[in-house]
């Protein structure tokens, strides 16, 4: 790599340290930088659920050398979606062939697990790049544009070159820049349940771990009734998350973390459920509500040396599962951006071109997991099964594929925004990334 001759090391403050603060520390201490993250909580309330990170993720996290077994994750081999009543498959798109095609893997983490194999890699000695630090119990209160002073409730402040606000769907770096979201609660409620794999066997229950499948029961009769089972550490764990309609059960005010609900609570939307995947719910542990708001997009995500990463910039309903990817993808975006090659020393220039390359992509993302809510043909990978009996979709050629997440190079799209900023002519084959000529399953051929 040629090092660009503007390029200096930058001290970055990160406000949050789940998945996307941890994410975006191992990419900036890499690029050469010092990083400071700060968390208002000690962790101890990590969510206890699964979290999946497709290949546009996990692409990431092999080149920044993140020790992926760490995560105990299970790689999918199929997403199946079910009949309501019977359980029988309905839709599936198999993942056979996922890695040949893409090289990397569908991994399924647990949540604790995923985001403590992201903080050893950024804080740990091991790895390119000064160690970040991690400060617990500070908690950001105000940030002065001008001056890029933090200050904390706990009474200290600190000041950095750059700032960025991964403060998660709550954000308070978001109101410290101005943006005010558009905001309401989704029509359908969330329910999280976690099912030991080994007592449903012992009960006689189907093992649905086998399967190494992410699977759907419901979603294609544009009714907000689903069930998503997501198997984690290494298939020992069943994880679900059981929606419906938001007037059976209003959770759009209740924080995860309080007493688990009653089970009873759990299963009473659900009278007609598969019968199999109803006993399963009902030995279900650890349930708790997920608050689920859908925010429209932000008009931007950056202002002076400050920006928003992942949840706090771009907030987006669970149906495609790439909240989590979008918040790596980010971290990506800026470890590139600030790095030896392509940083000129002009911060601002630099955050603008992250927001160029960013909120496209993630409008996107956002808006195709509003619709995959209510019709699970929406969904990426089953997007593309059009033999699908009951397959419908708002607009065939808008739909969400495994390939525009997948064939992405975001090197491309970085290198093609800053020609722009820099008046440099740019000739690579790509339009935002995407290789010109691709035939997309929706028809479309980028560049035509
Ligand atoms: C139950 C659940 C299941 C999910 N499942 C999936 C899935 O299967 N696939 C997927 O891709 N995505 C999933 N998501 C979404 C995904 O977890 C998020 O999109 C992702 O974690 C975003 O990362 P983040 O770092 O932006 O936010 P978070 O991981 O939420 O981290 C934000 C951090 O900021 C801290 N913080 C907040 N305010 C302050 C402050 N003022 N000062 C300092 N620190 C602060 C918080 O304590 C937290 O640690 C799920 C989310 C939940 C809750």
């Amino acid at each position: 790599m040629t090092m660009n001759s503007g390029w200096k090391r930058l001290n970055v403050g990160v406000v949050g340290g789940g998945i996307g603060g941890m994410s975006v520390a191992i990419a900036l201490r890499r690029a050469g930088h010092e990083v400071t993250i700060y968390e208002r909580s000690d962790f101890a309330g990590e969510v206890g659920a699964s979290v999946s990170c497709a290949a546009n993720g996990t692409r990431w996290l092999h080149e920044w050398g993140v020790d992926v077994a760490k995560g105990d994750p299970v790689v999918l081999k199929k997403l199946i979606n079910r009949d309501w009543k019977t359980g029988e498959p309905v839709s599936v798109y198999s993942l056979d062939d996922y890695e040949k095609r893409w090289g990397y893997v569908y991994n399924m983490f647990h949540r604790q697990y995923m985001h403590s194999m992201l903080k050893d890699s950024a804080l740990g000695d091991e790895g390119e790049g000064t160690p970040a630090k991690l400060l617990v119990n500070h908690k950001c209160r105000d940030i002065n544009l001008q001056s890029n002073e933090i200050t904390f409730e706990n009474g200290t402040s600190a000041h950095h070159d750059l700032i960025i606000g991964a403060d998660g769907i709550g954000s308070a770096v978001r109101g410290i820049l101005g943006i005010r979201p558009e905001k309401r609660p989704s029509e359908s409620s969330c329910l999280h349940a976690n099912v030991d794999t080994d007592e449903a066997v012992r009960l006689g229950l189907v093992d649905y771990s086998q399967d190494s499948a992410l699977e759907y029961w419901g979603g294609q009769e544009g009714k907000w009734d689903k069930i998503v089972l997501s198997p984690c550490n290494n298939g020992k764990l069943l994880s679900y998350y059981c929606f419906f309609p938001r007037d059976q059960g209003d959770y759009s005010t209740q924080a995860w973390g309080a007493e688990s609900r009653p089970v009873e609570e759990l299963l009473k939307p659900y009278p007609h459920l598969d019968r199999q995947v109803l006993q399963h719910l009902s030995i279900g542990k650890e349930i708790q509500p997920w608050r689920l708001w859908v925010h429209d997009p932000y008009p931007y995500i950056h202002q002076g040396s400050v920006c928003l990463l992942g949840d706090a910039g771009h907030p987006m309903m669970p149906h495609q599962s790439q909240g989590a990817c979008m918040a790596i993808e980010d971290a990506a975006a800026l470890g590139i951006l600030f790095n030896k090659q392509y940083f000129n020393g002009d911060i601002g220039q630099a955050l603008a071109a992250y927001e160029e390359v960013r909120l496209p992509r993630v409008t996107r993302v956002q808006a195709a997991a509003a619709k995959a809510a209510y019709n699970i043909n929406e969904r990426i990978g089953f997007s593309v099964n059009k033999d699908t009996p009951t397959y419908k979709v708002e607009d065939p050629k808008k739909v969400l594929t495994i390939e525009e997440m997948n064939a992405y190079d975001m090197y491309r799209d970085i290198e093609e925004k800053l020609a722009a900023k820099r008046g440099s002519p740019y000739t690579g084959k790509f339009i935002c990334g995407l290789p010109i000529g691709l035939e997309l399953p929706s028809g479309i051929t980028i560049g035509a």
